[in-house]
């Protein structure tokens, strides 16, 4: 049987690696470091439909509908709580704009709230103590345990008999005659007939030697995981202008993020060193929250980490064939909110690799539909 090669171990990688394992499909992954070690690692792990892209909000509904019966399906705990997404306004403007969303969003079937002031918000969330005038409210998000639910997914695939290694890096994509024919590793030659590359911030980099254009802009994000203290506030919040989010987790860790800004490094050769956030911007975080939650704002941090984000010009993933690279599909590219749709994504690329009728519209996702040079969207939201 020919095989299927998936380069990455993210929540992406592993959730299409689990469908077309599923599927009945010879599967092999490989990830360079361990399961979760990027992305699906570092992020918040919201699983949200409220703030996404119209193109997005198809996957999102799905994946929501799926995230309720995954840790029974995977047979592994998920960690997955649908306690609601609540984006607060801080002024009149933030106000405009979360009014907008919610009337667009609703526009598009979603059931979605708009909380006139600061009595309607802390209806949801007594917690918010201040400094807030109005929010949305998605009954329907949530989050997510996220290493638990991508070691999930992989664990799940390997049942069904996909093949999961750590410590191997894909470092080349090999063609012949138009069609993939496998990937050079740091184990040597892997012959494989189709290839899905998954491989987040780093995927422009391997598909820029057959003159493939991914054009990521990478970017960075500070997270910040407090010790435990008591459990005060349910939902994940996230602000208008995106420059925090955060939730606290059923053990009672308040874990937040940043927005985000440029990542000056070199994205191949990211460590934890040179990603670890400046305790000025870490102090200037809690500010901002401290303003409207104080409590979990003033709670101990037990540890702090940076983490990379692959934006596209346009904010929305590629999930797509190659059209110049036969048996070549990319799924990279989410922009800082591809954890909470990945049940569907896996679902979507495992149609696309095995040519069986696609589940979703997946025109938005082109690889192609850059123009050379691109640069990356503005962050508006993420989480
Ligand atoms: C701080 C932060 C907060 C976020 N919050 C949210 C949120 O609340 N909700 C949401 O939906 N999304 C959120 N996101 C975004 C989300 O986490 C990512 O979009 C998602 O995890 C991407 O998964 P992935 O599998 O595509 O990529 P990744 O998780 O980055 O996986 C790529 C994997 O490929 C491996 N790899 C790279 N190069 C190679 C190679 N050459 N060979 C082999 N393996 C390789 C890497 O080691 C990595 O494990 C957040 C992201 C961050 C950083």
């Amino acid at each position: 049987m020919s095989e299927i090669l998936i380069i990455g171990g993210g929540i992406t990688g592993c959730a299409s690696a689990y469908h077309l394992a599923r599927r009945g499909a010879k599967v092999r992954l490989i990830e360079s470091r361990n399961i979760a070690a990027m992305a699906s690692g570092w992020t918040l792990g919201g699983v949200r439909q409220s703030g996404r892209d119209p193109a997005e909000l198809p996957l999102a509904r799905a994946a929501v509908t799926r995230w309720i019966g995954l840790a029974d399906e995977l047979g592994a705990e998920t960690g997955y709580h649908r306690d609601g997404n609540i984006r607060l306004a801080r002024t009149a403007d933030e106000v405009e704009t979360i009014r907008e969303m919610v009337t667009a969003q609703r526009a598009l079937g979603l059931t979605l709230d708009f909380l006139p002031d600061a009595d309607a918000v802390r209806a949801i969330a007594p917690a918010i103590e201040a400094g807030v005038l109005a929010a949305s409210f998605c009954p329907t998000d949530g989050y997510a345990d996220p290493v638990a639910a991508t070691r999930a997914f992989a664990t799940a695939a390997q049942r069904y008999g996909a093949e999961i290694e750590e410590g191997i890096e894909a470092v080349g994509l090999v063609v012949r005659n138009g069609r993939i024919a496998g990937v050079e590793t740091s184990r040597g030659f892997i012959s494989a007939d189709r290839v899905i590359v998954a491989a987040g911030t780093h995927s422009a980099a391997l598909l820029a030697p057959l003159g493939l254009d991914l054009p990521l802009a990478i970017m960075q994000v500070q997270v910040a995981l407090s010790r435990p203290v008591e459990r005060v506030f349910q939902q994940v919040f996230g602000v208008a202008n995106a420059d925090c989010a955060g939730r606290q987790q059923p053990d009672g860790c308040f874990r937040y993020t940043s927005g985000i800004g440029p990542y000056p490094g070199d994205p191949e050769r990211w460590t934890a060193a040179t990603l670890a956030p400046v305790q000025a911007e870490m102090e200037a975080l809690r500010a901002r929250i401290g303003a409207f939650l104080p409590t979990l704002a003033a709670a101990p941090i037990e540890r702090c980490w940076g983490g990379l984000i692959d934006m596209t010009p346009d904010a929305l993933p590629v999930i797509s064939p190659v059209a110049t690279v036969q048996g070549l599909v990319v799924a990279a590219g989410f922009s800082g909110h591809g954890f909470g749709i990945a049940p569907a994504v896996g679902e979507a690329v495992a149609a696309l690799v095995l040519d069986t009728p696609l589940p979703f519209d997946l025109a938005a996702f082109r690889f192609d539909r850059f123009s050379r040079g691109a640069t990356a969207a503005p962050m508006t939201l993420h989480g």
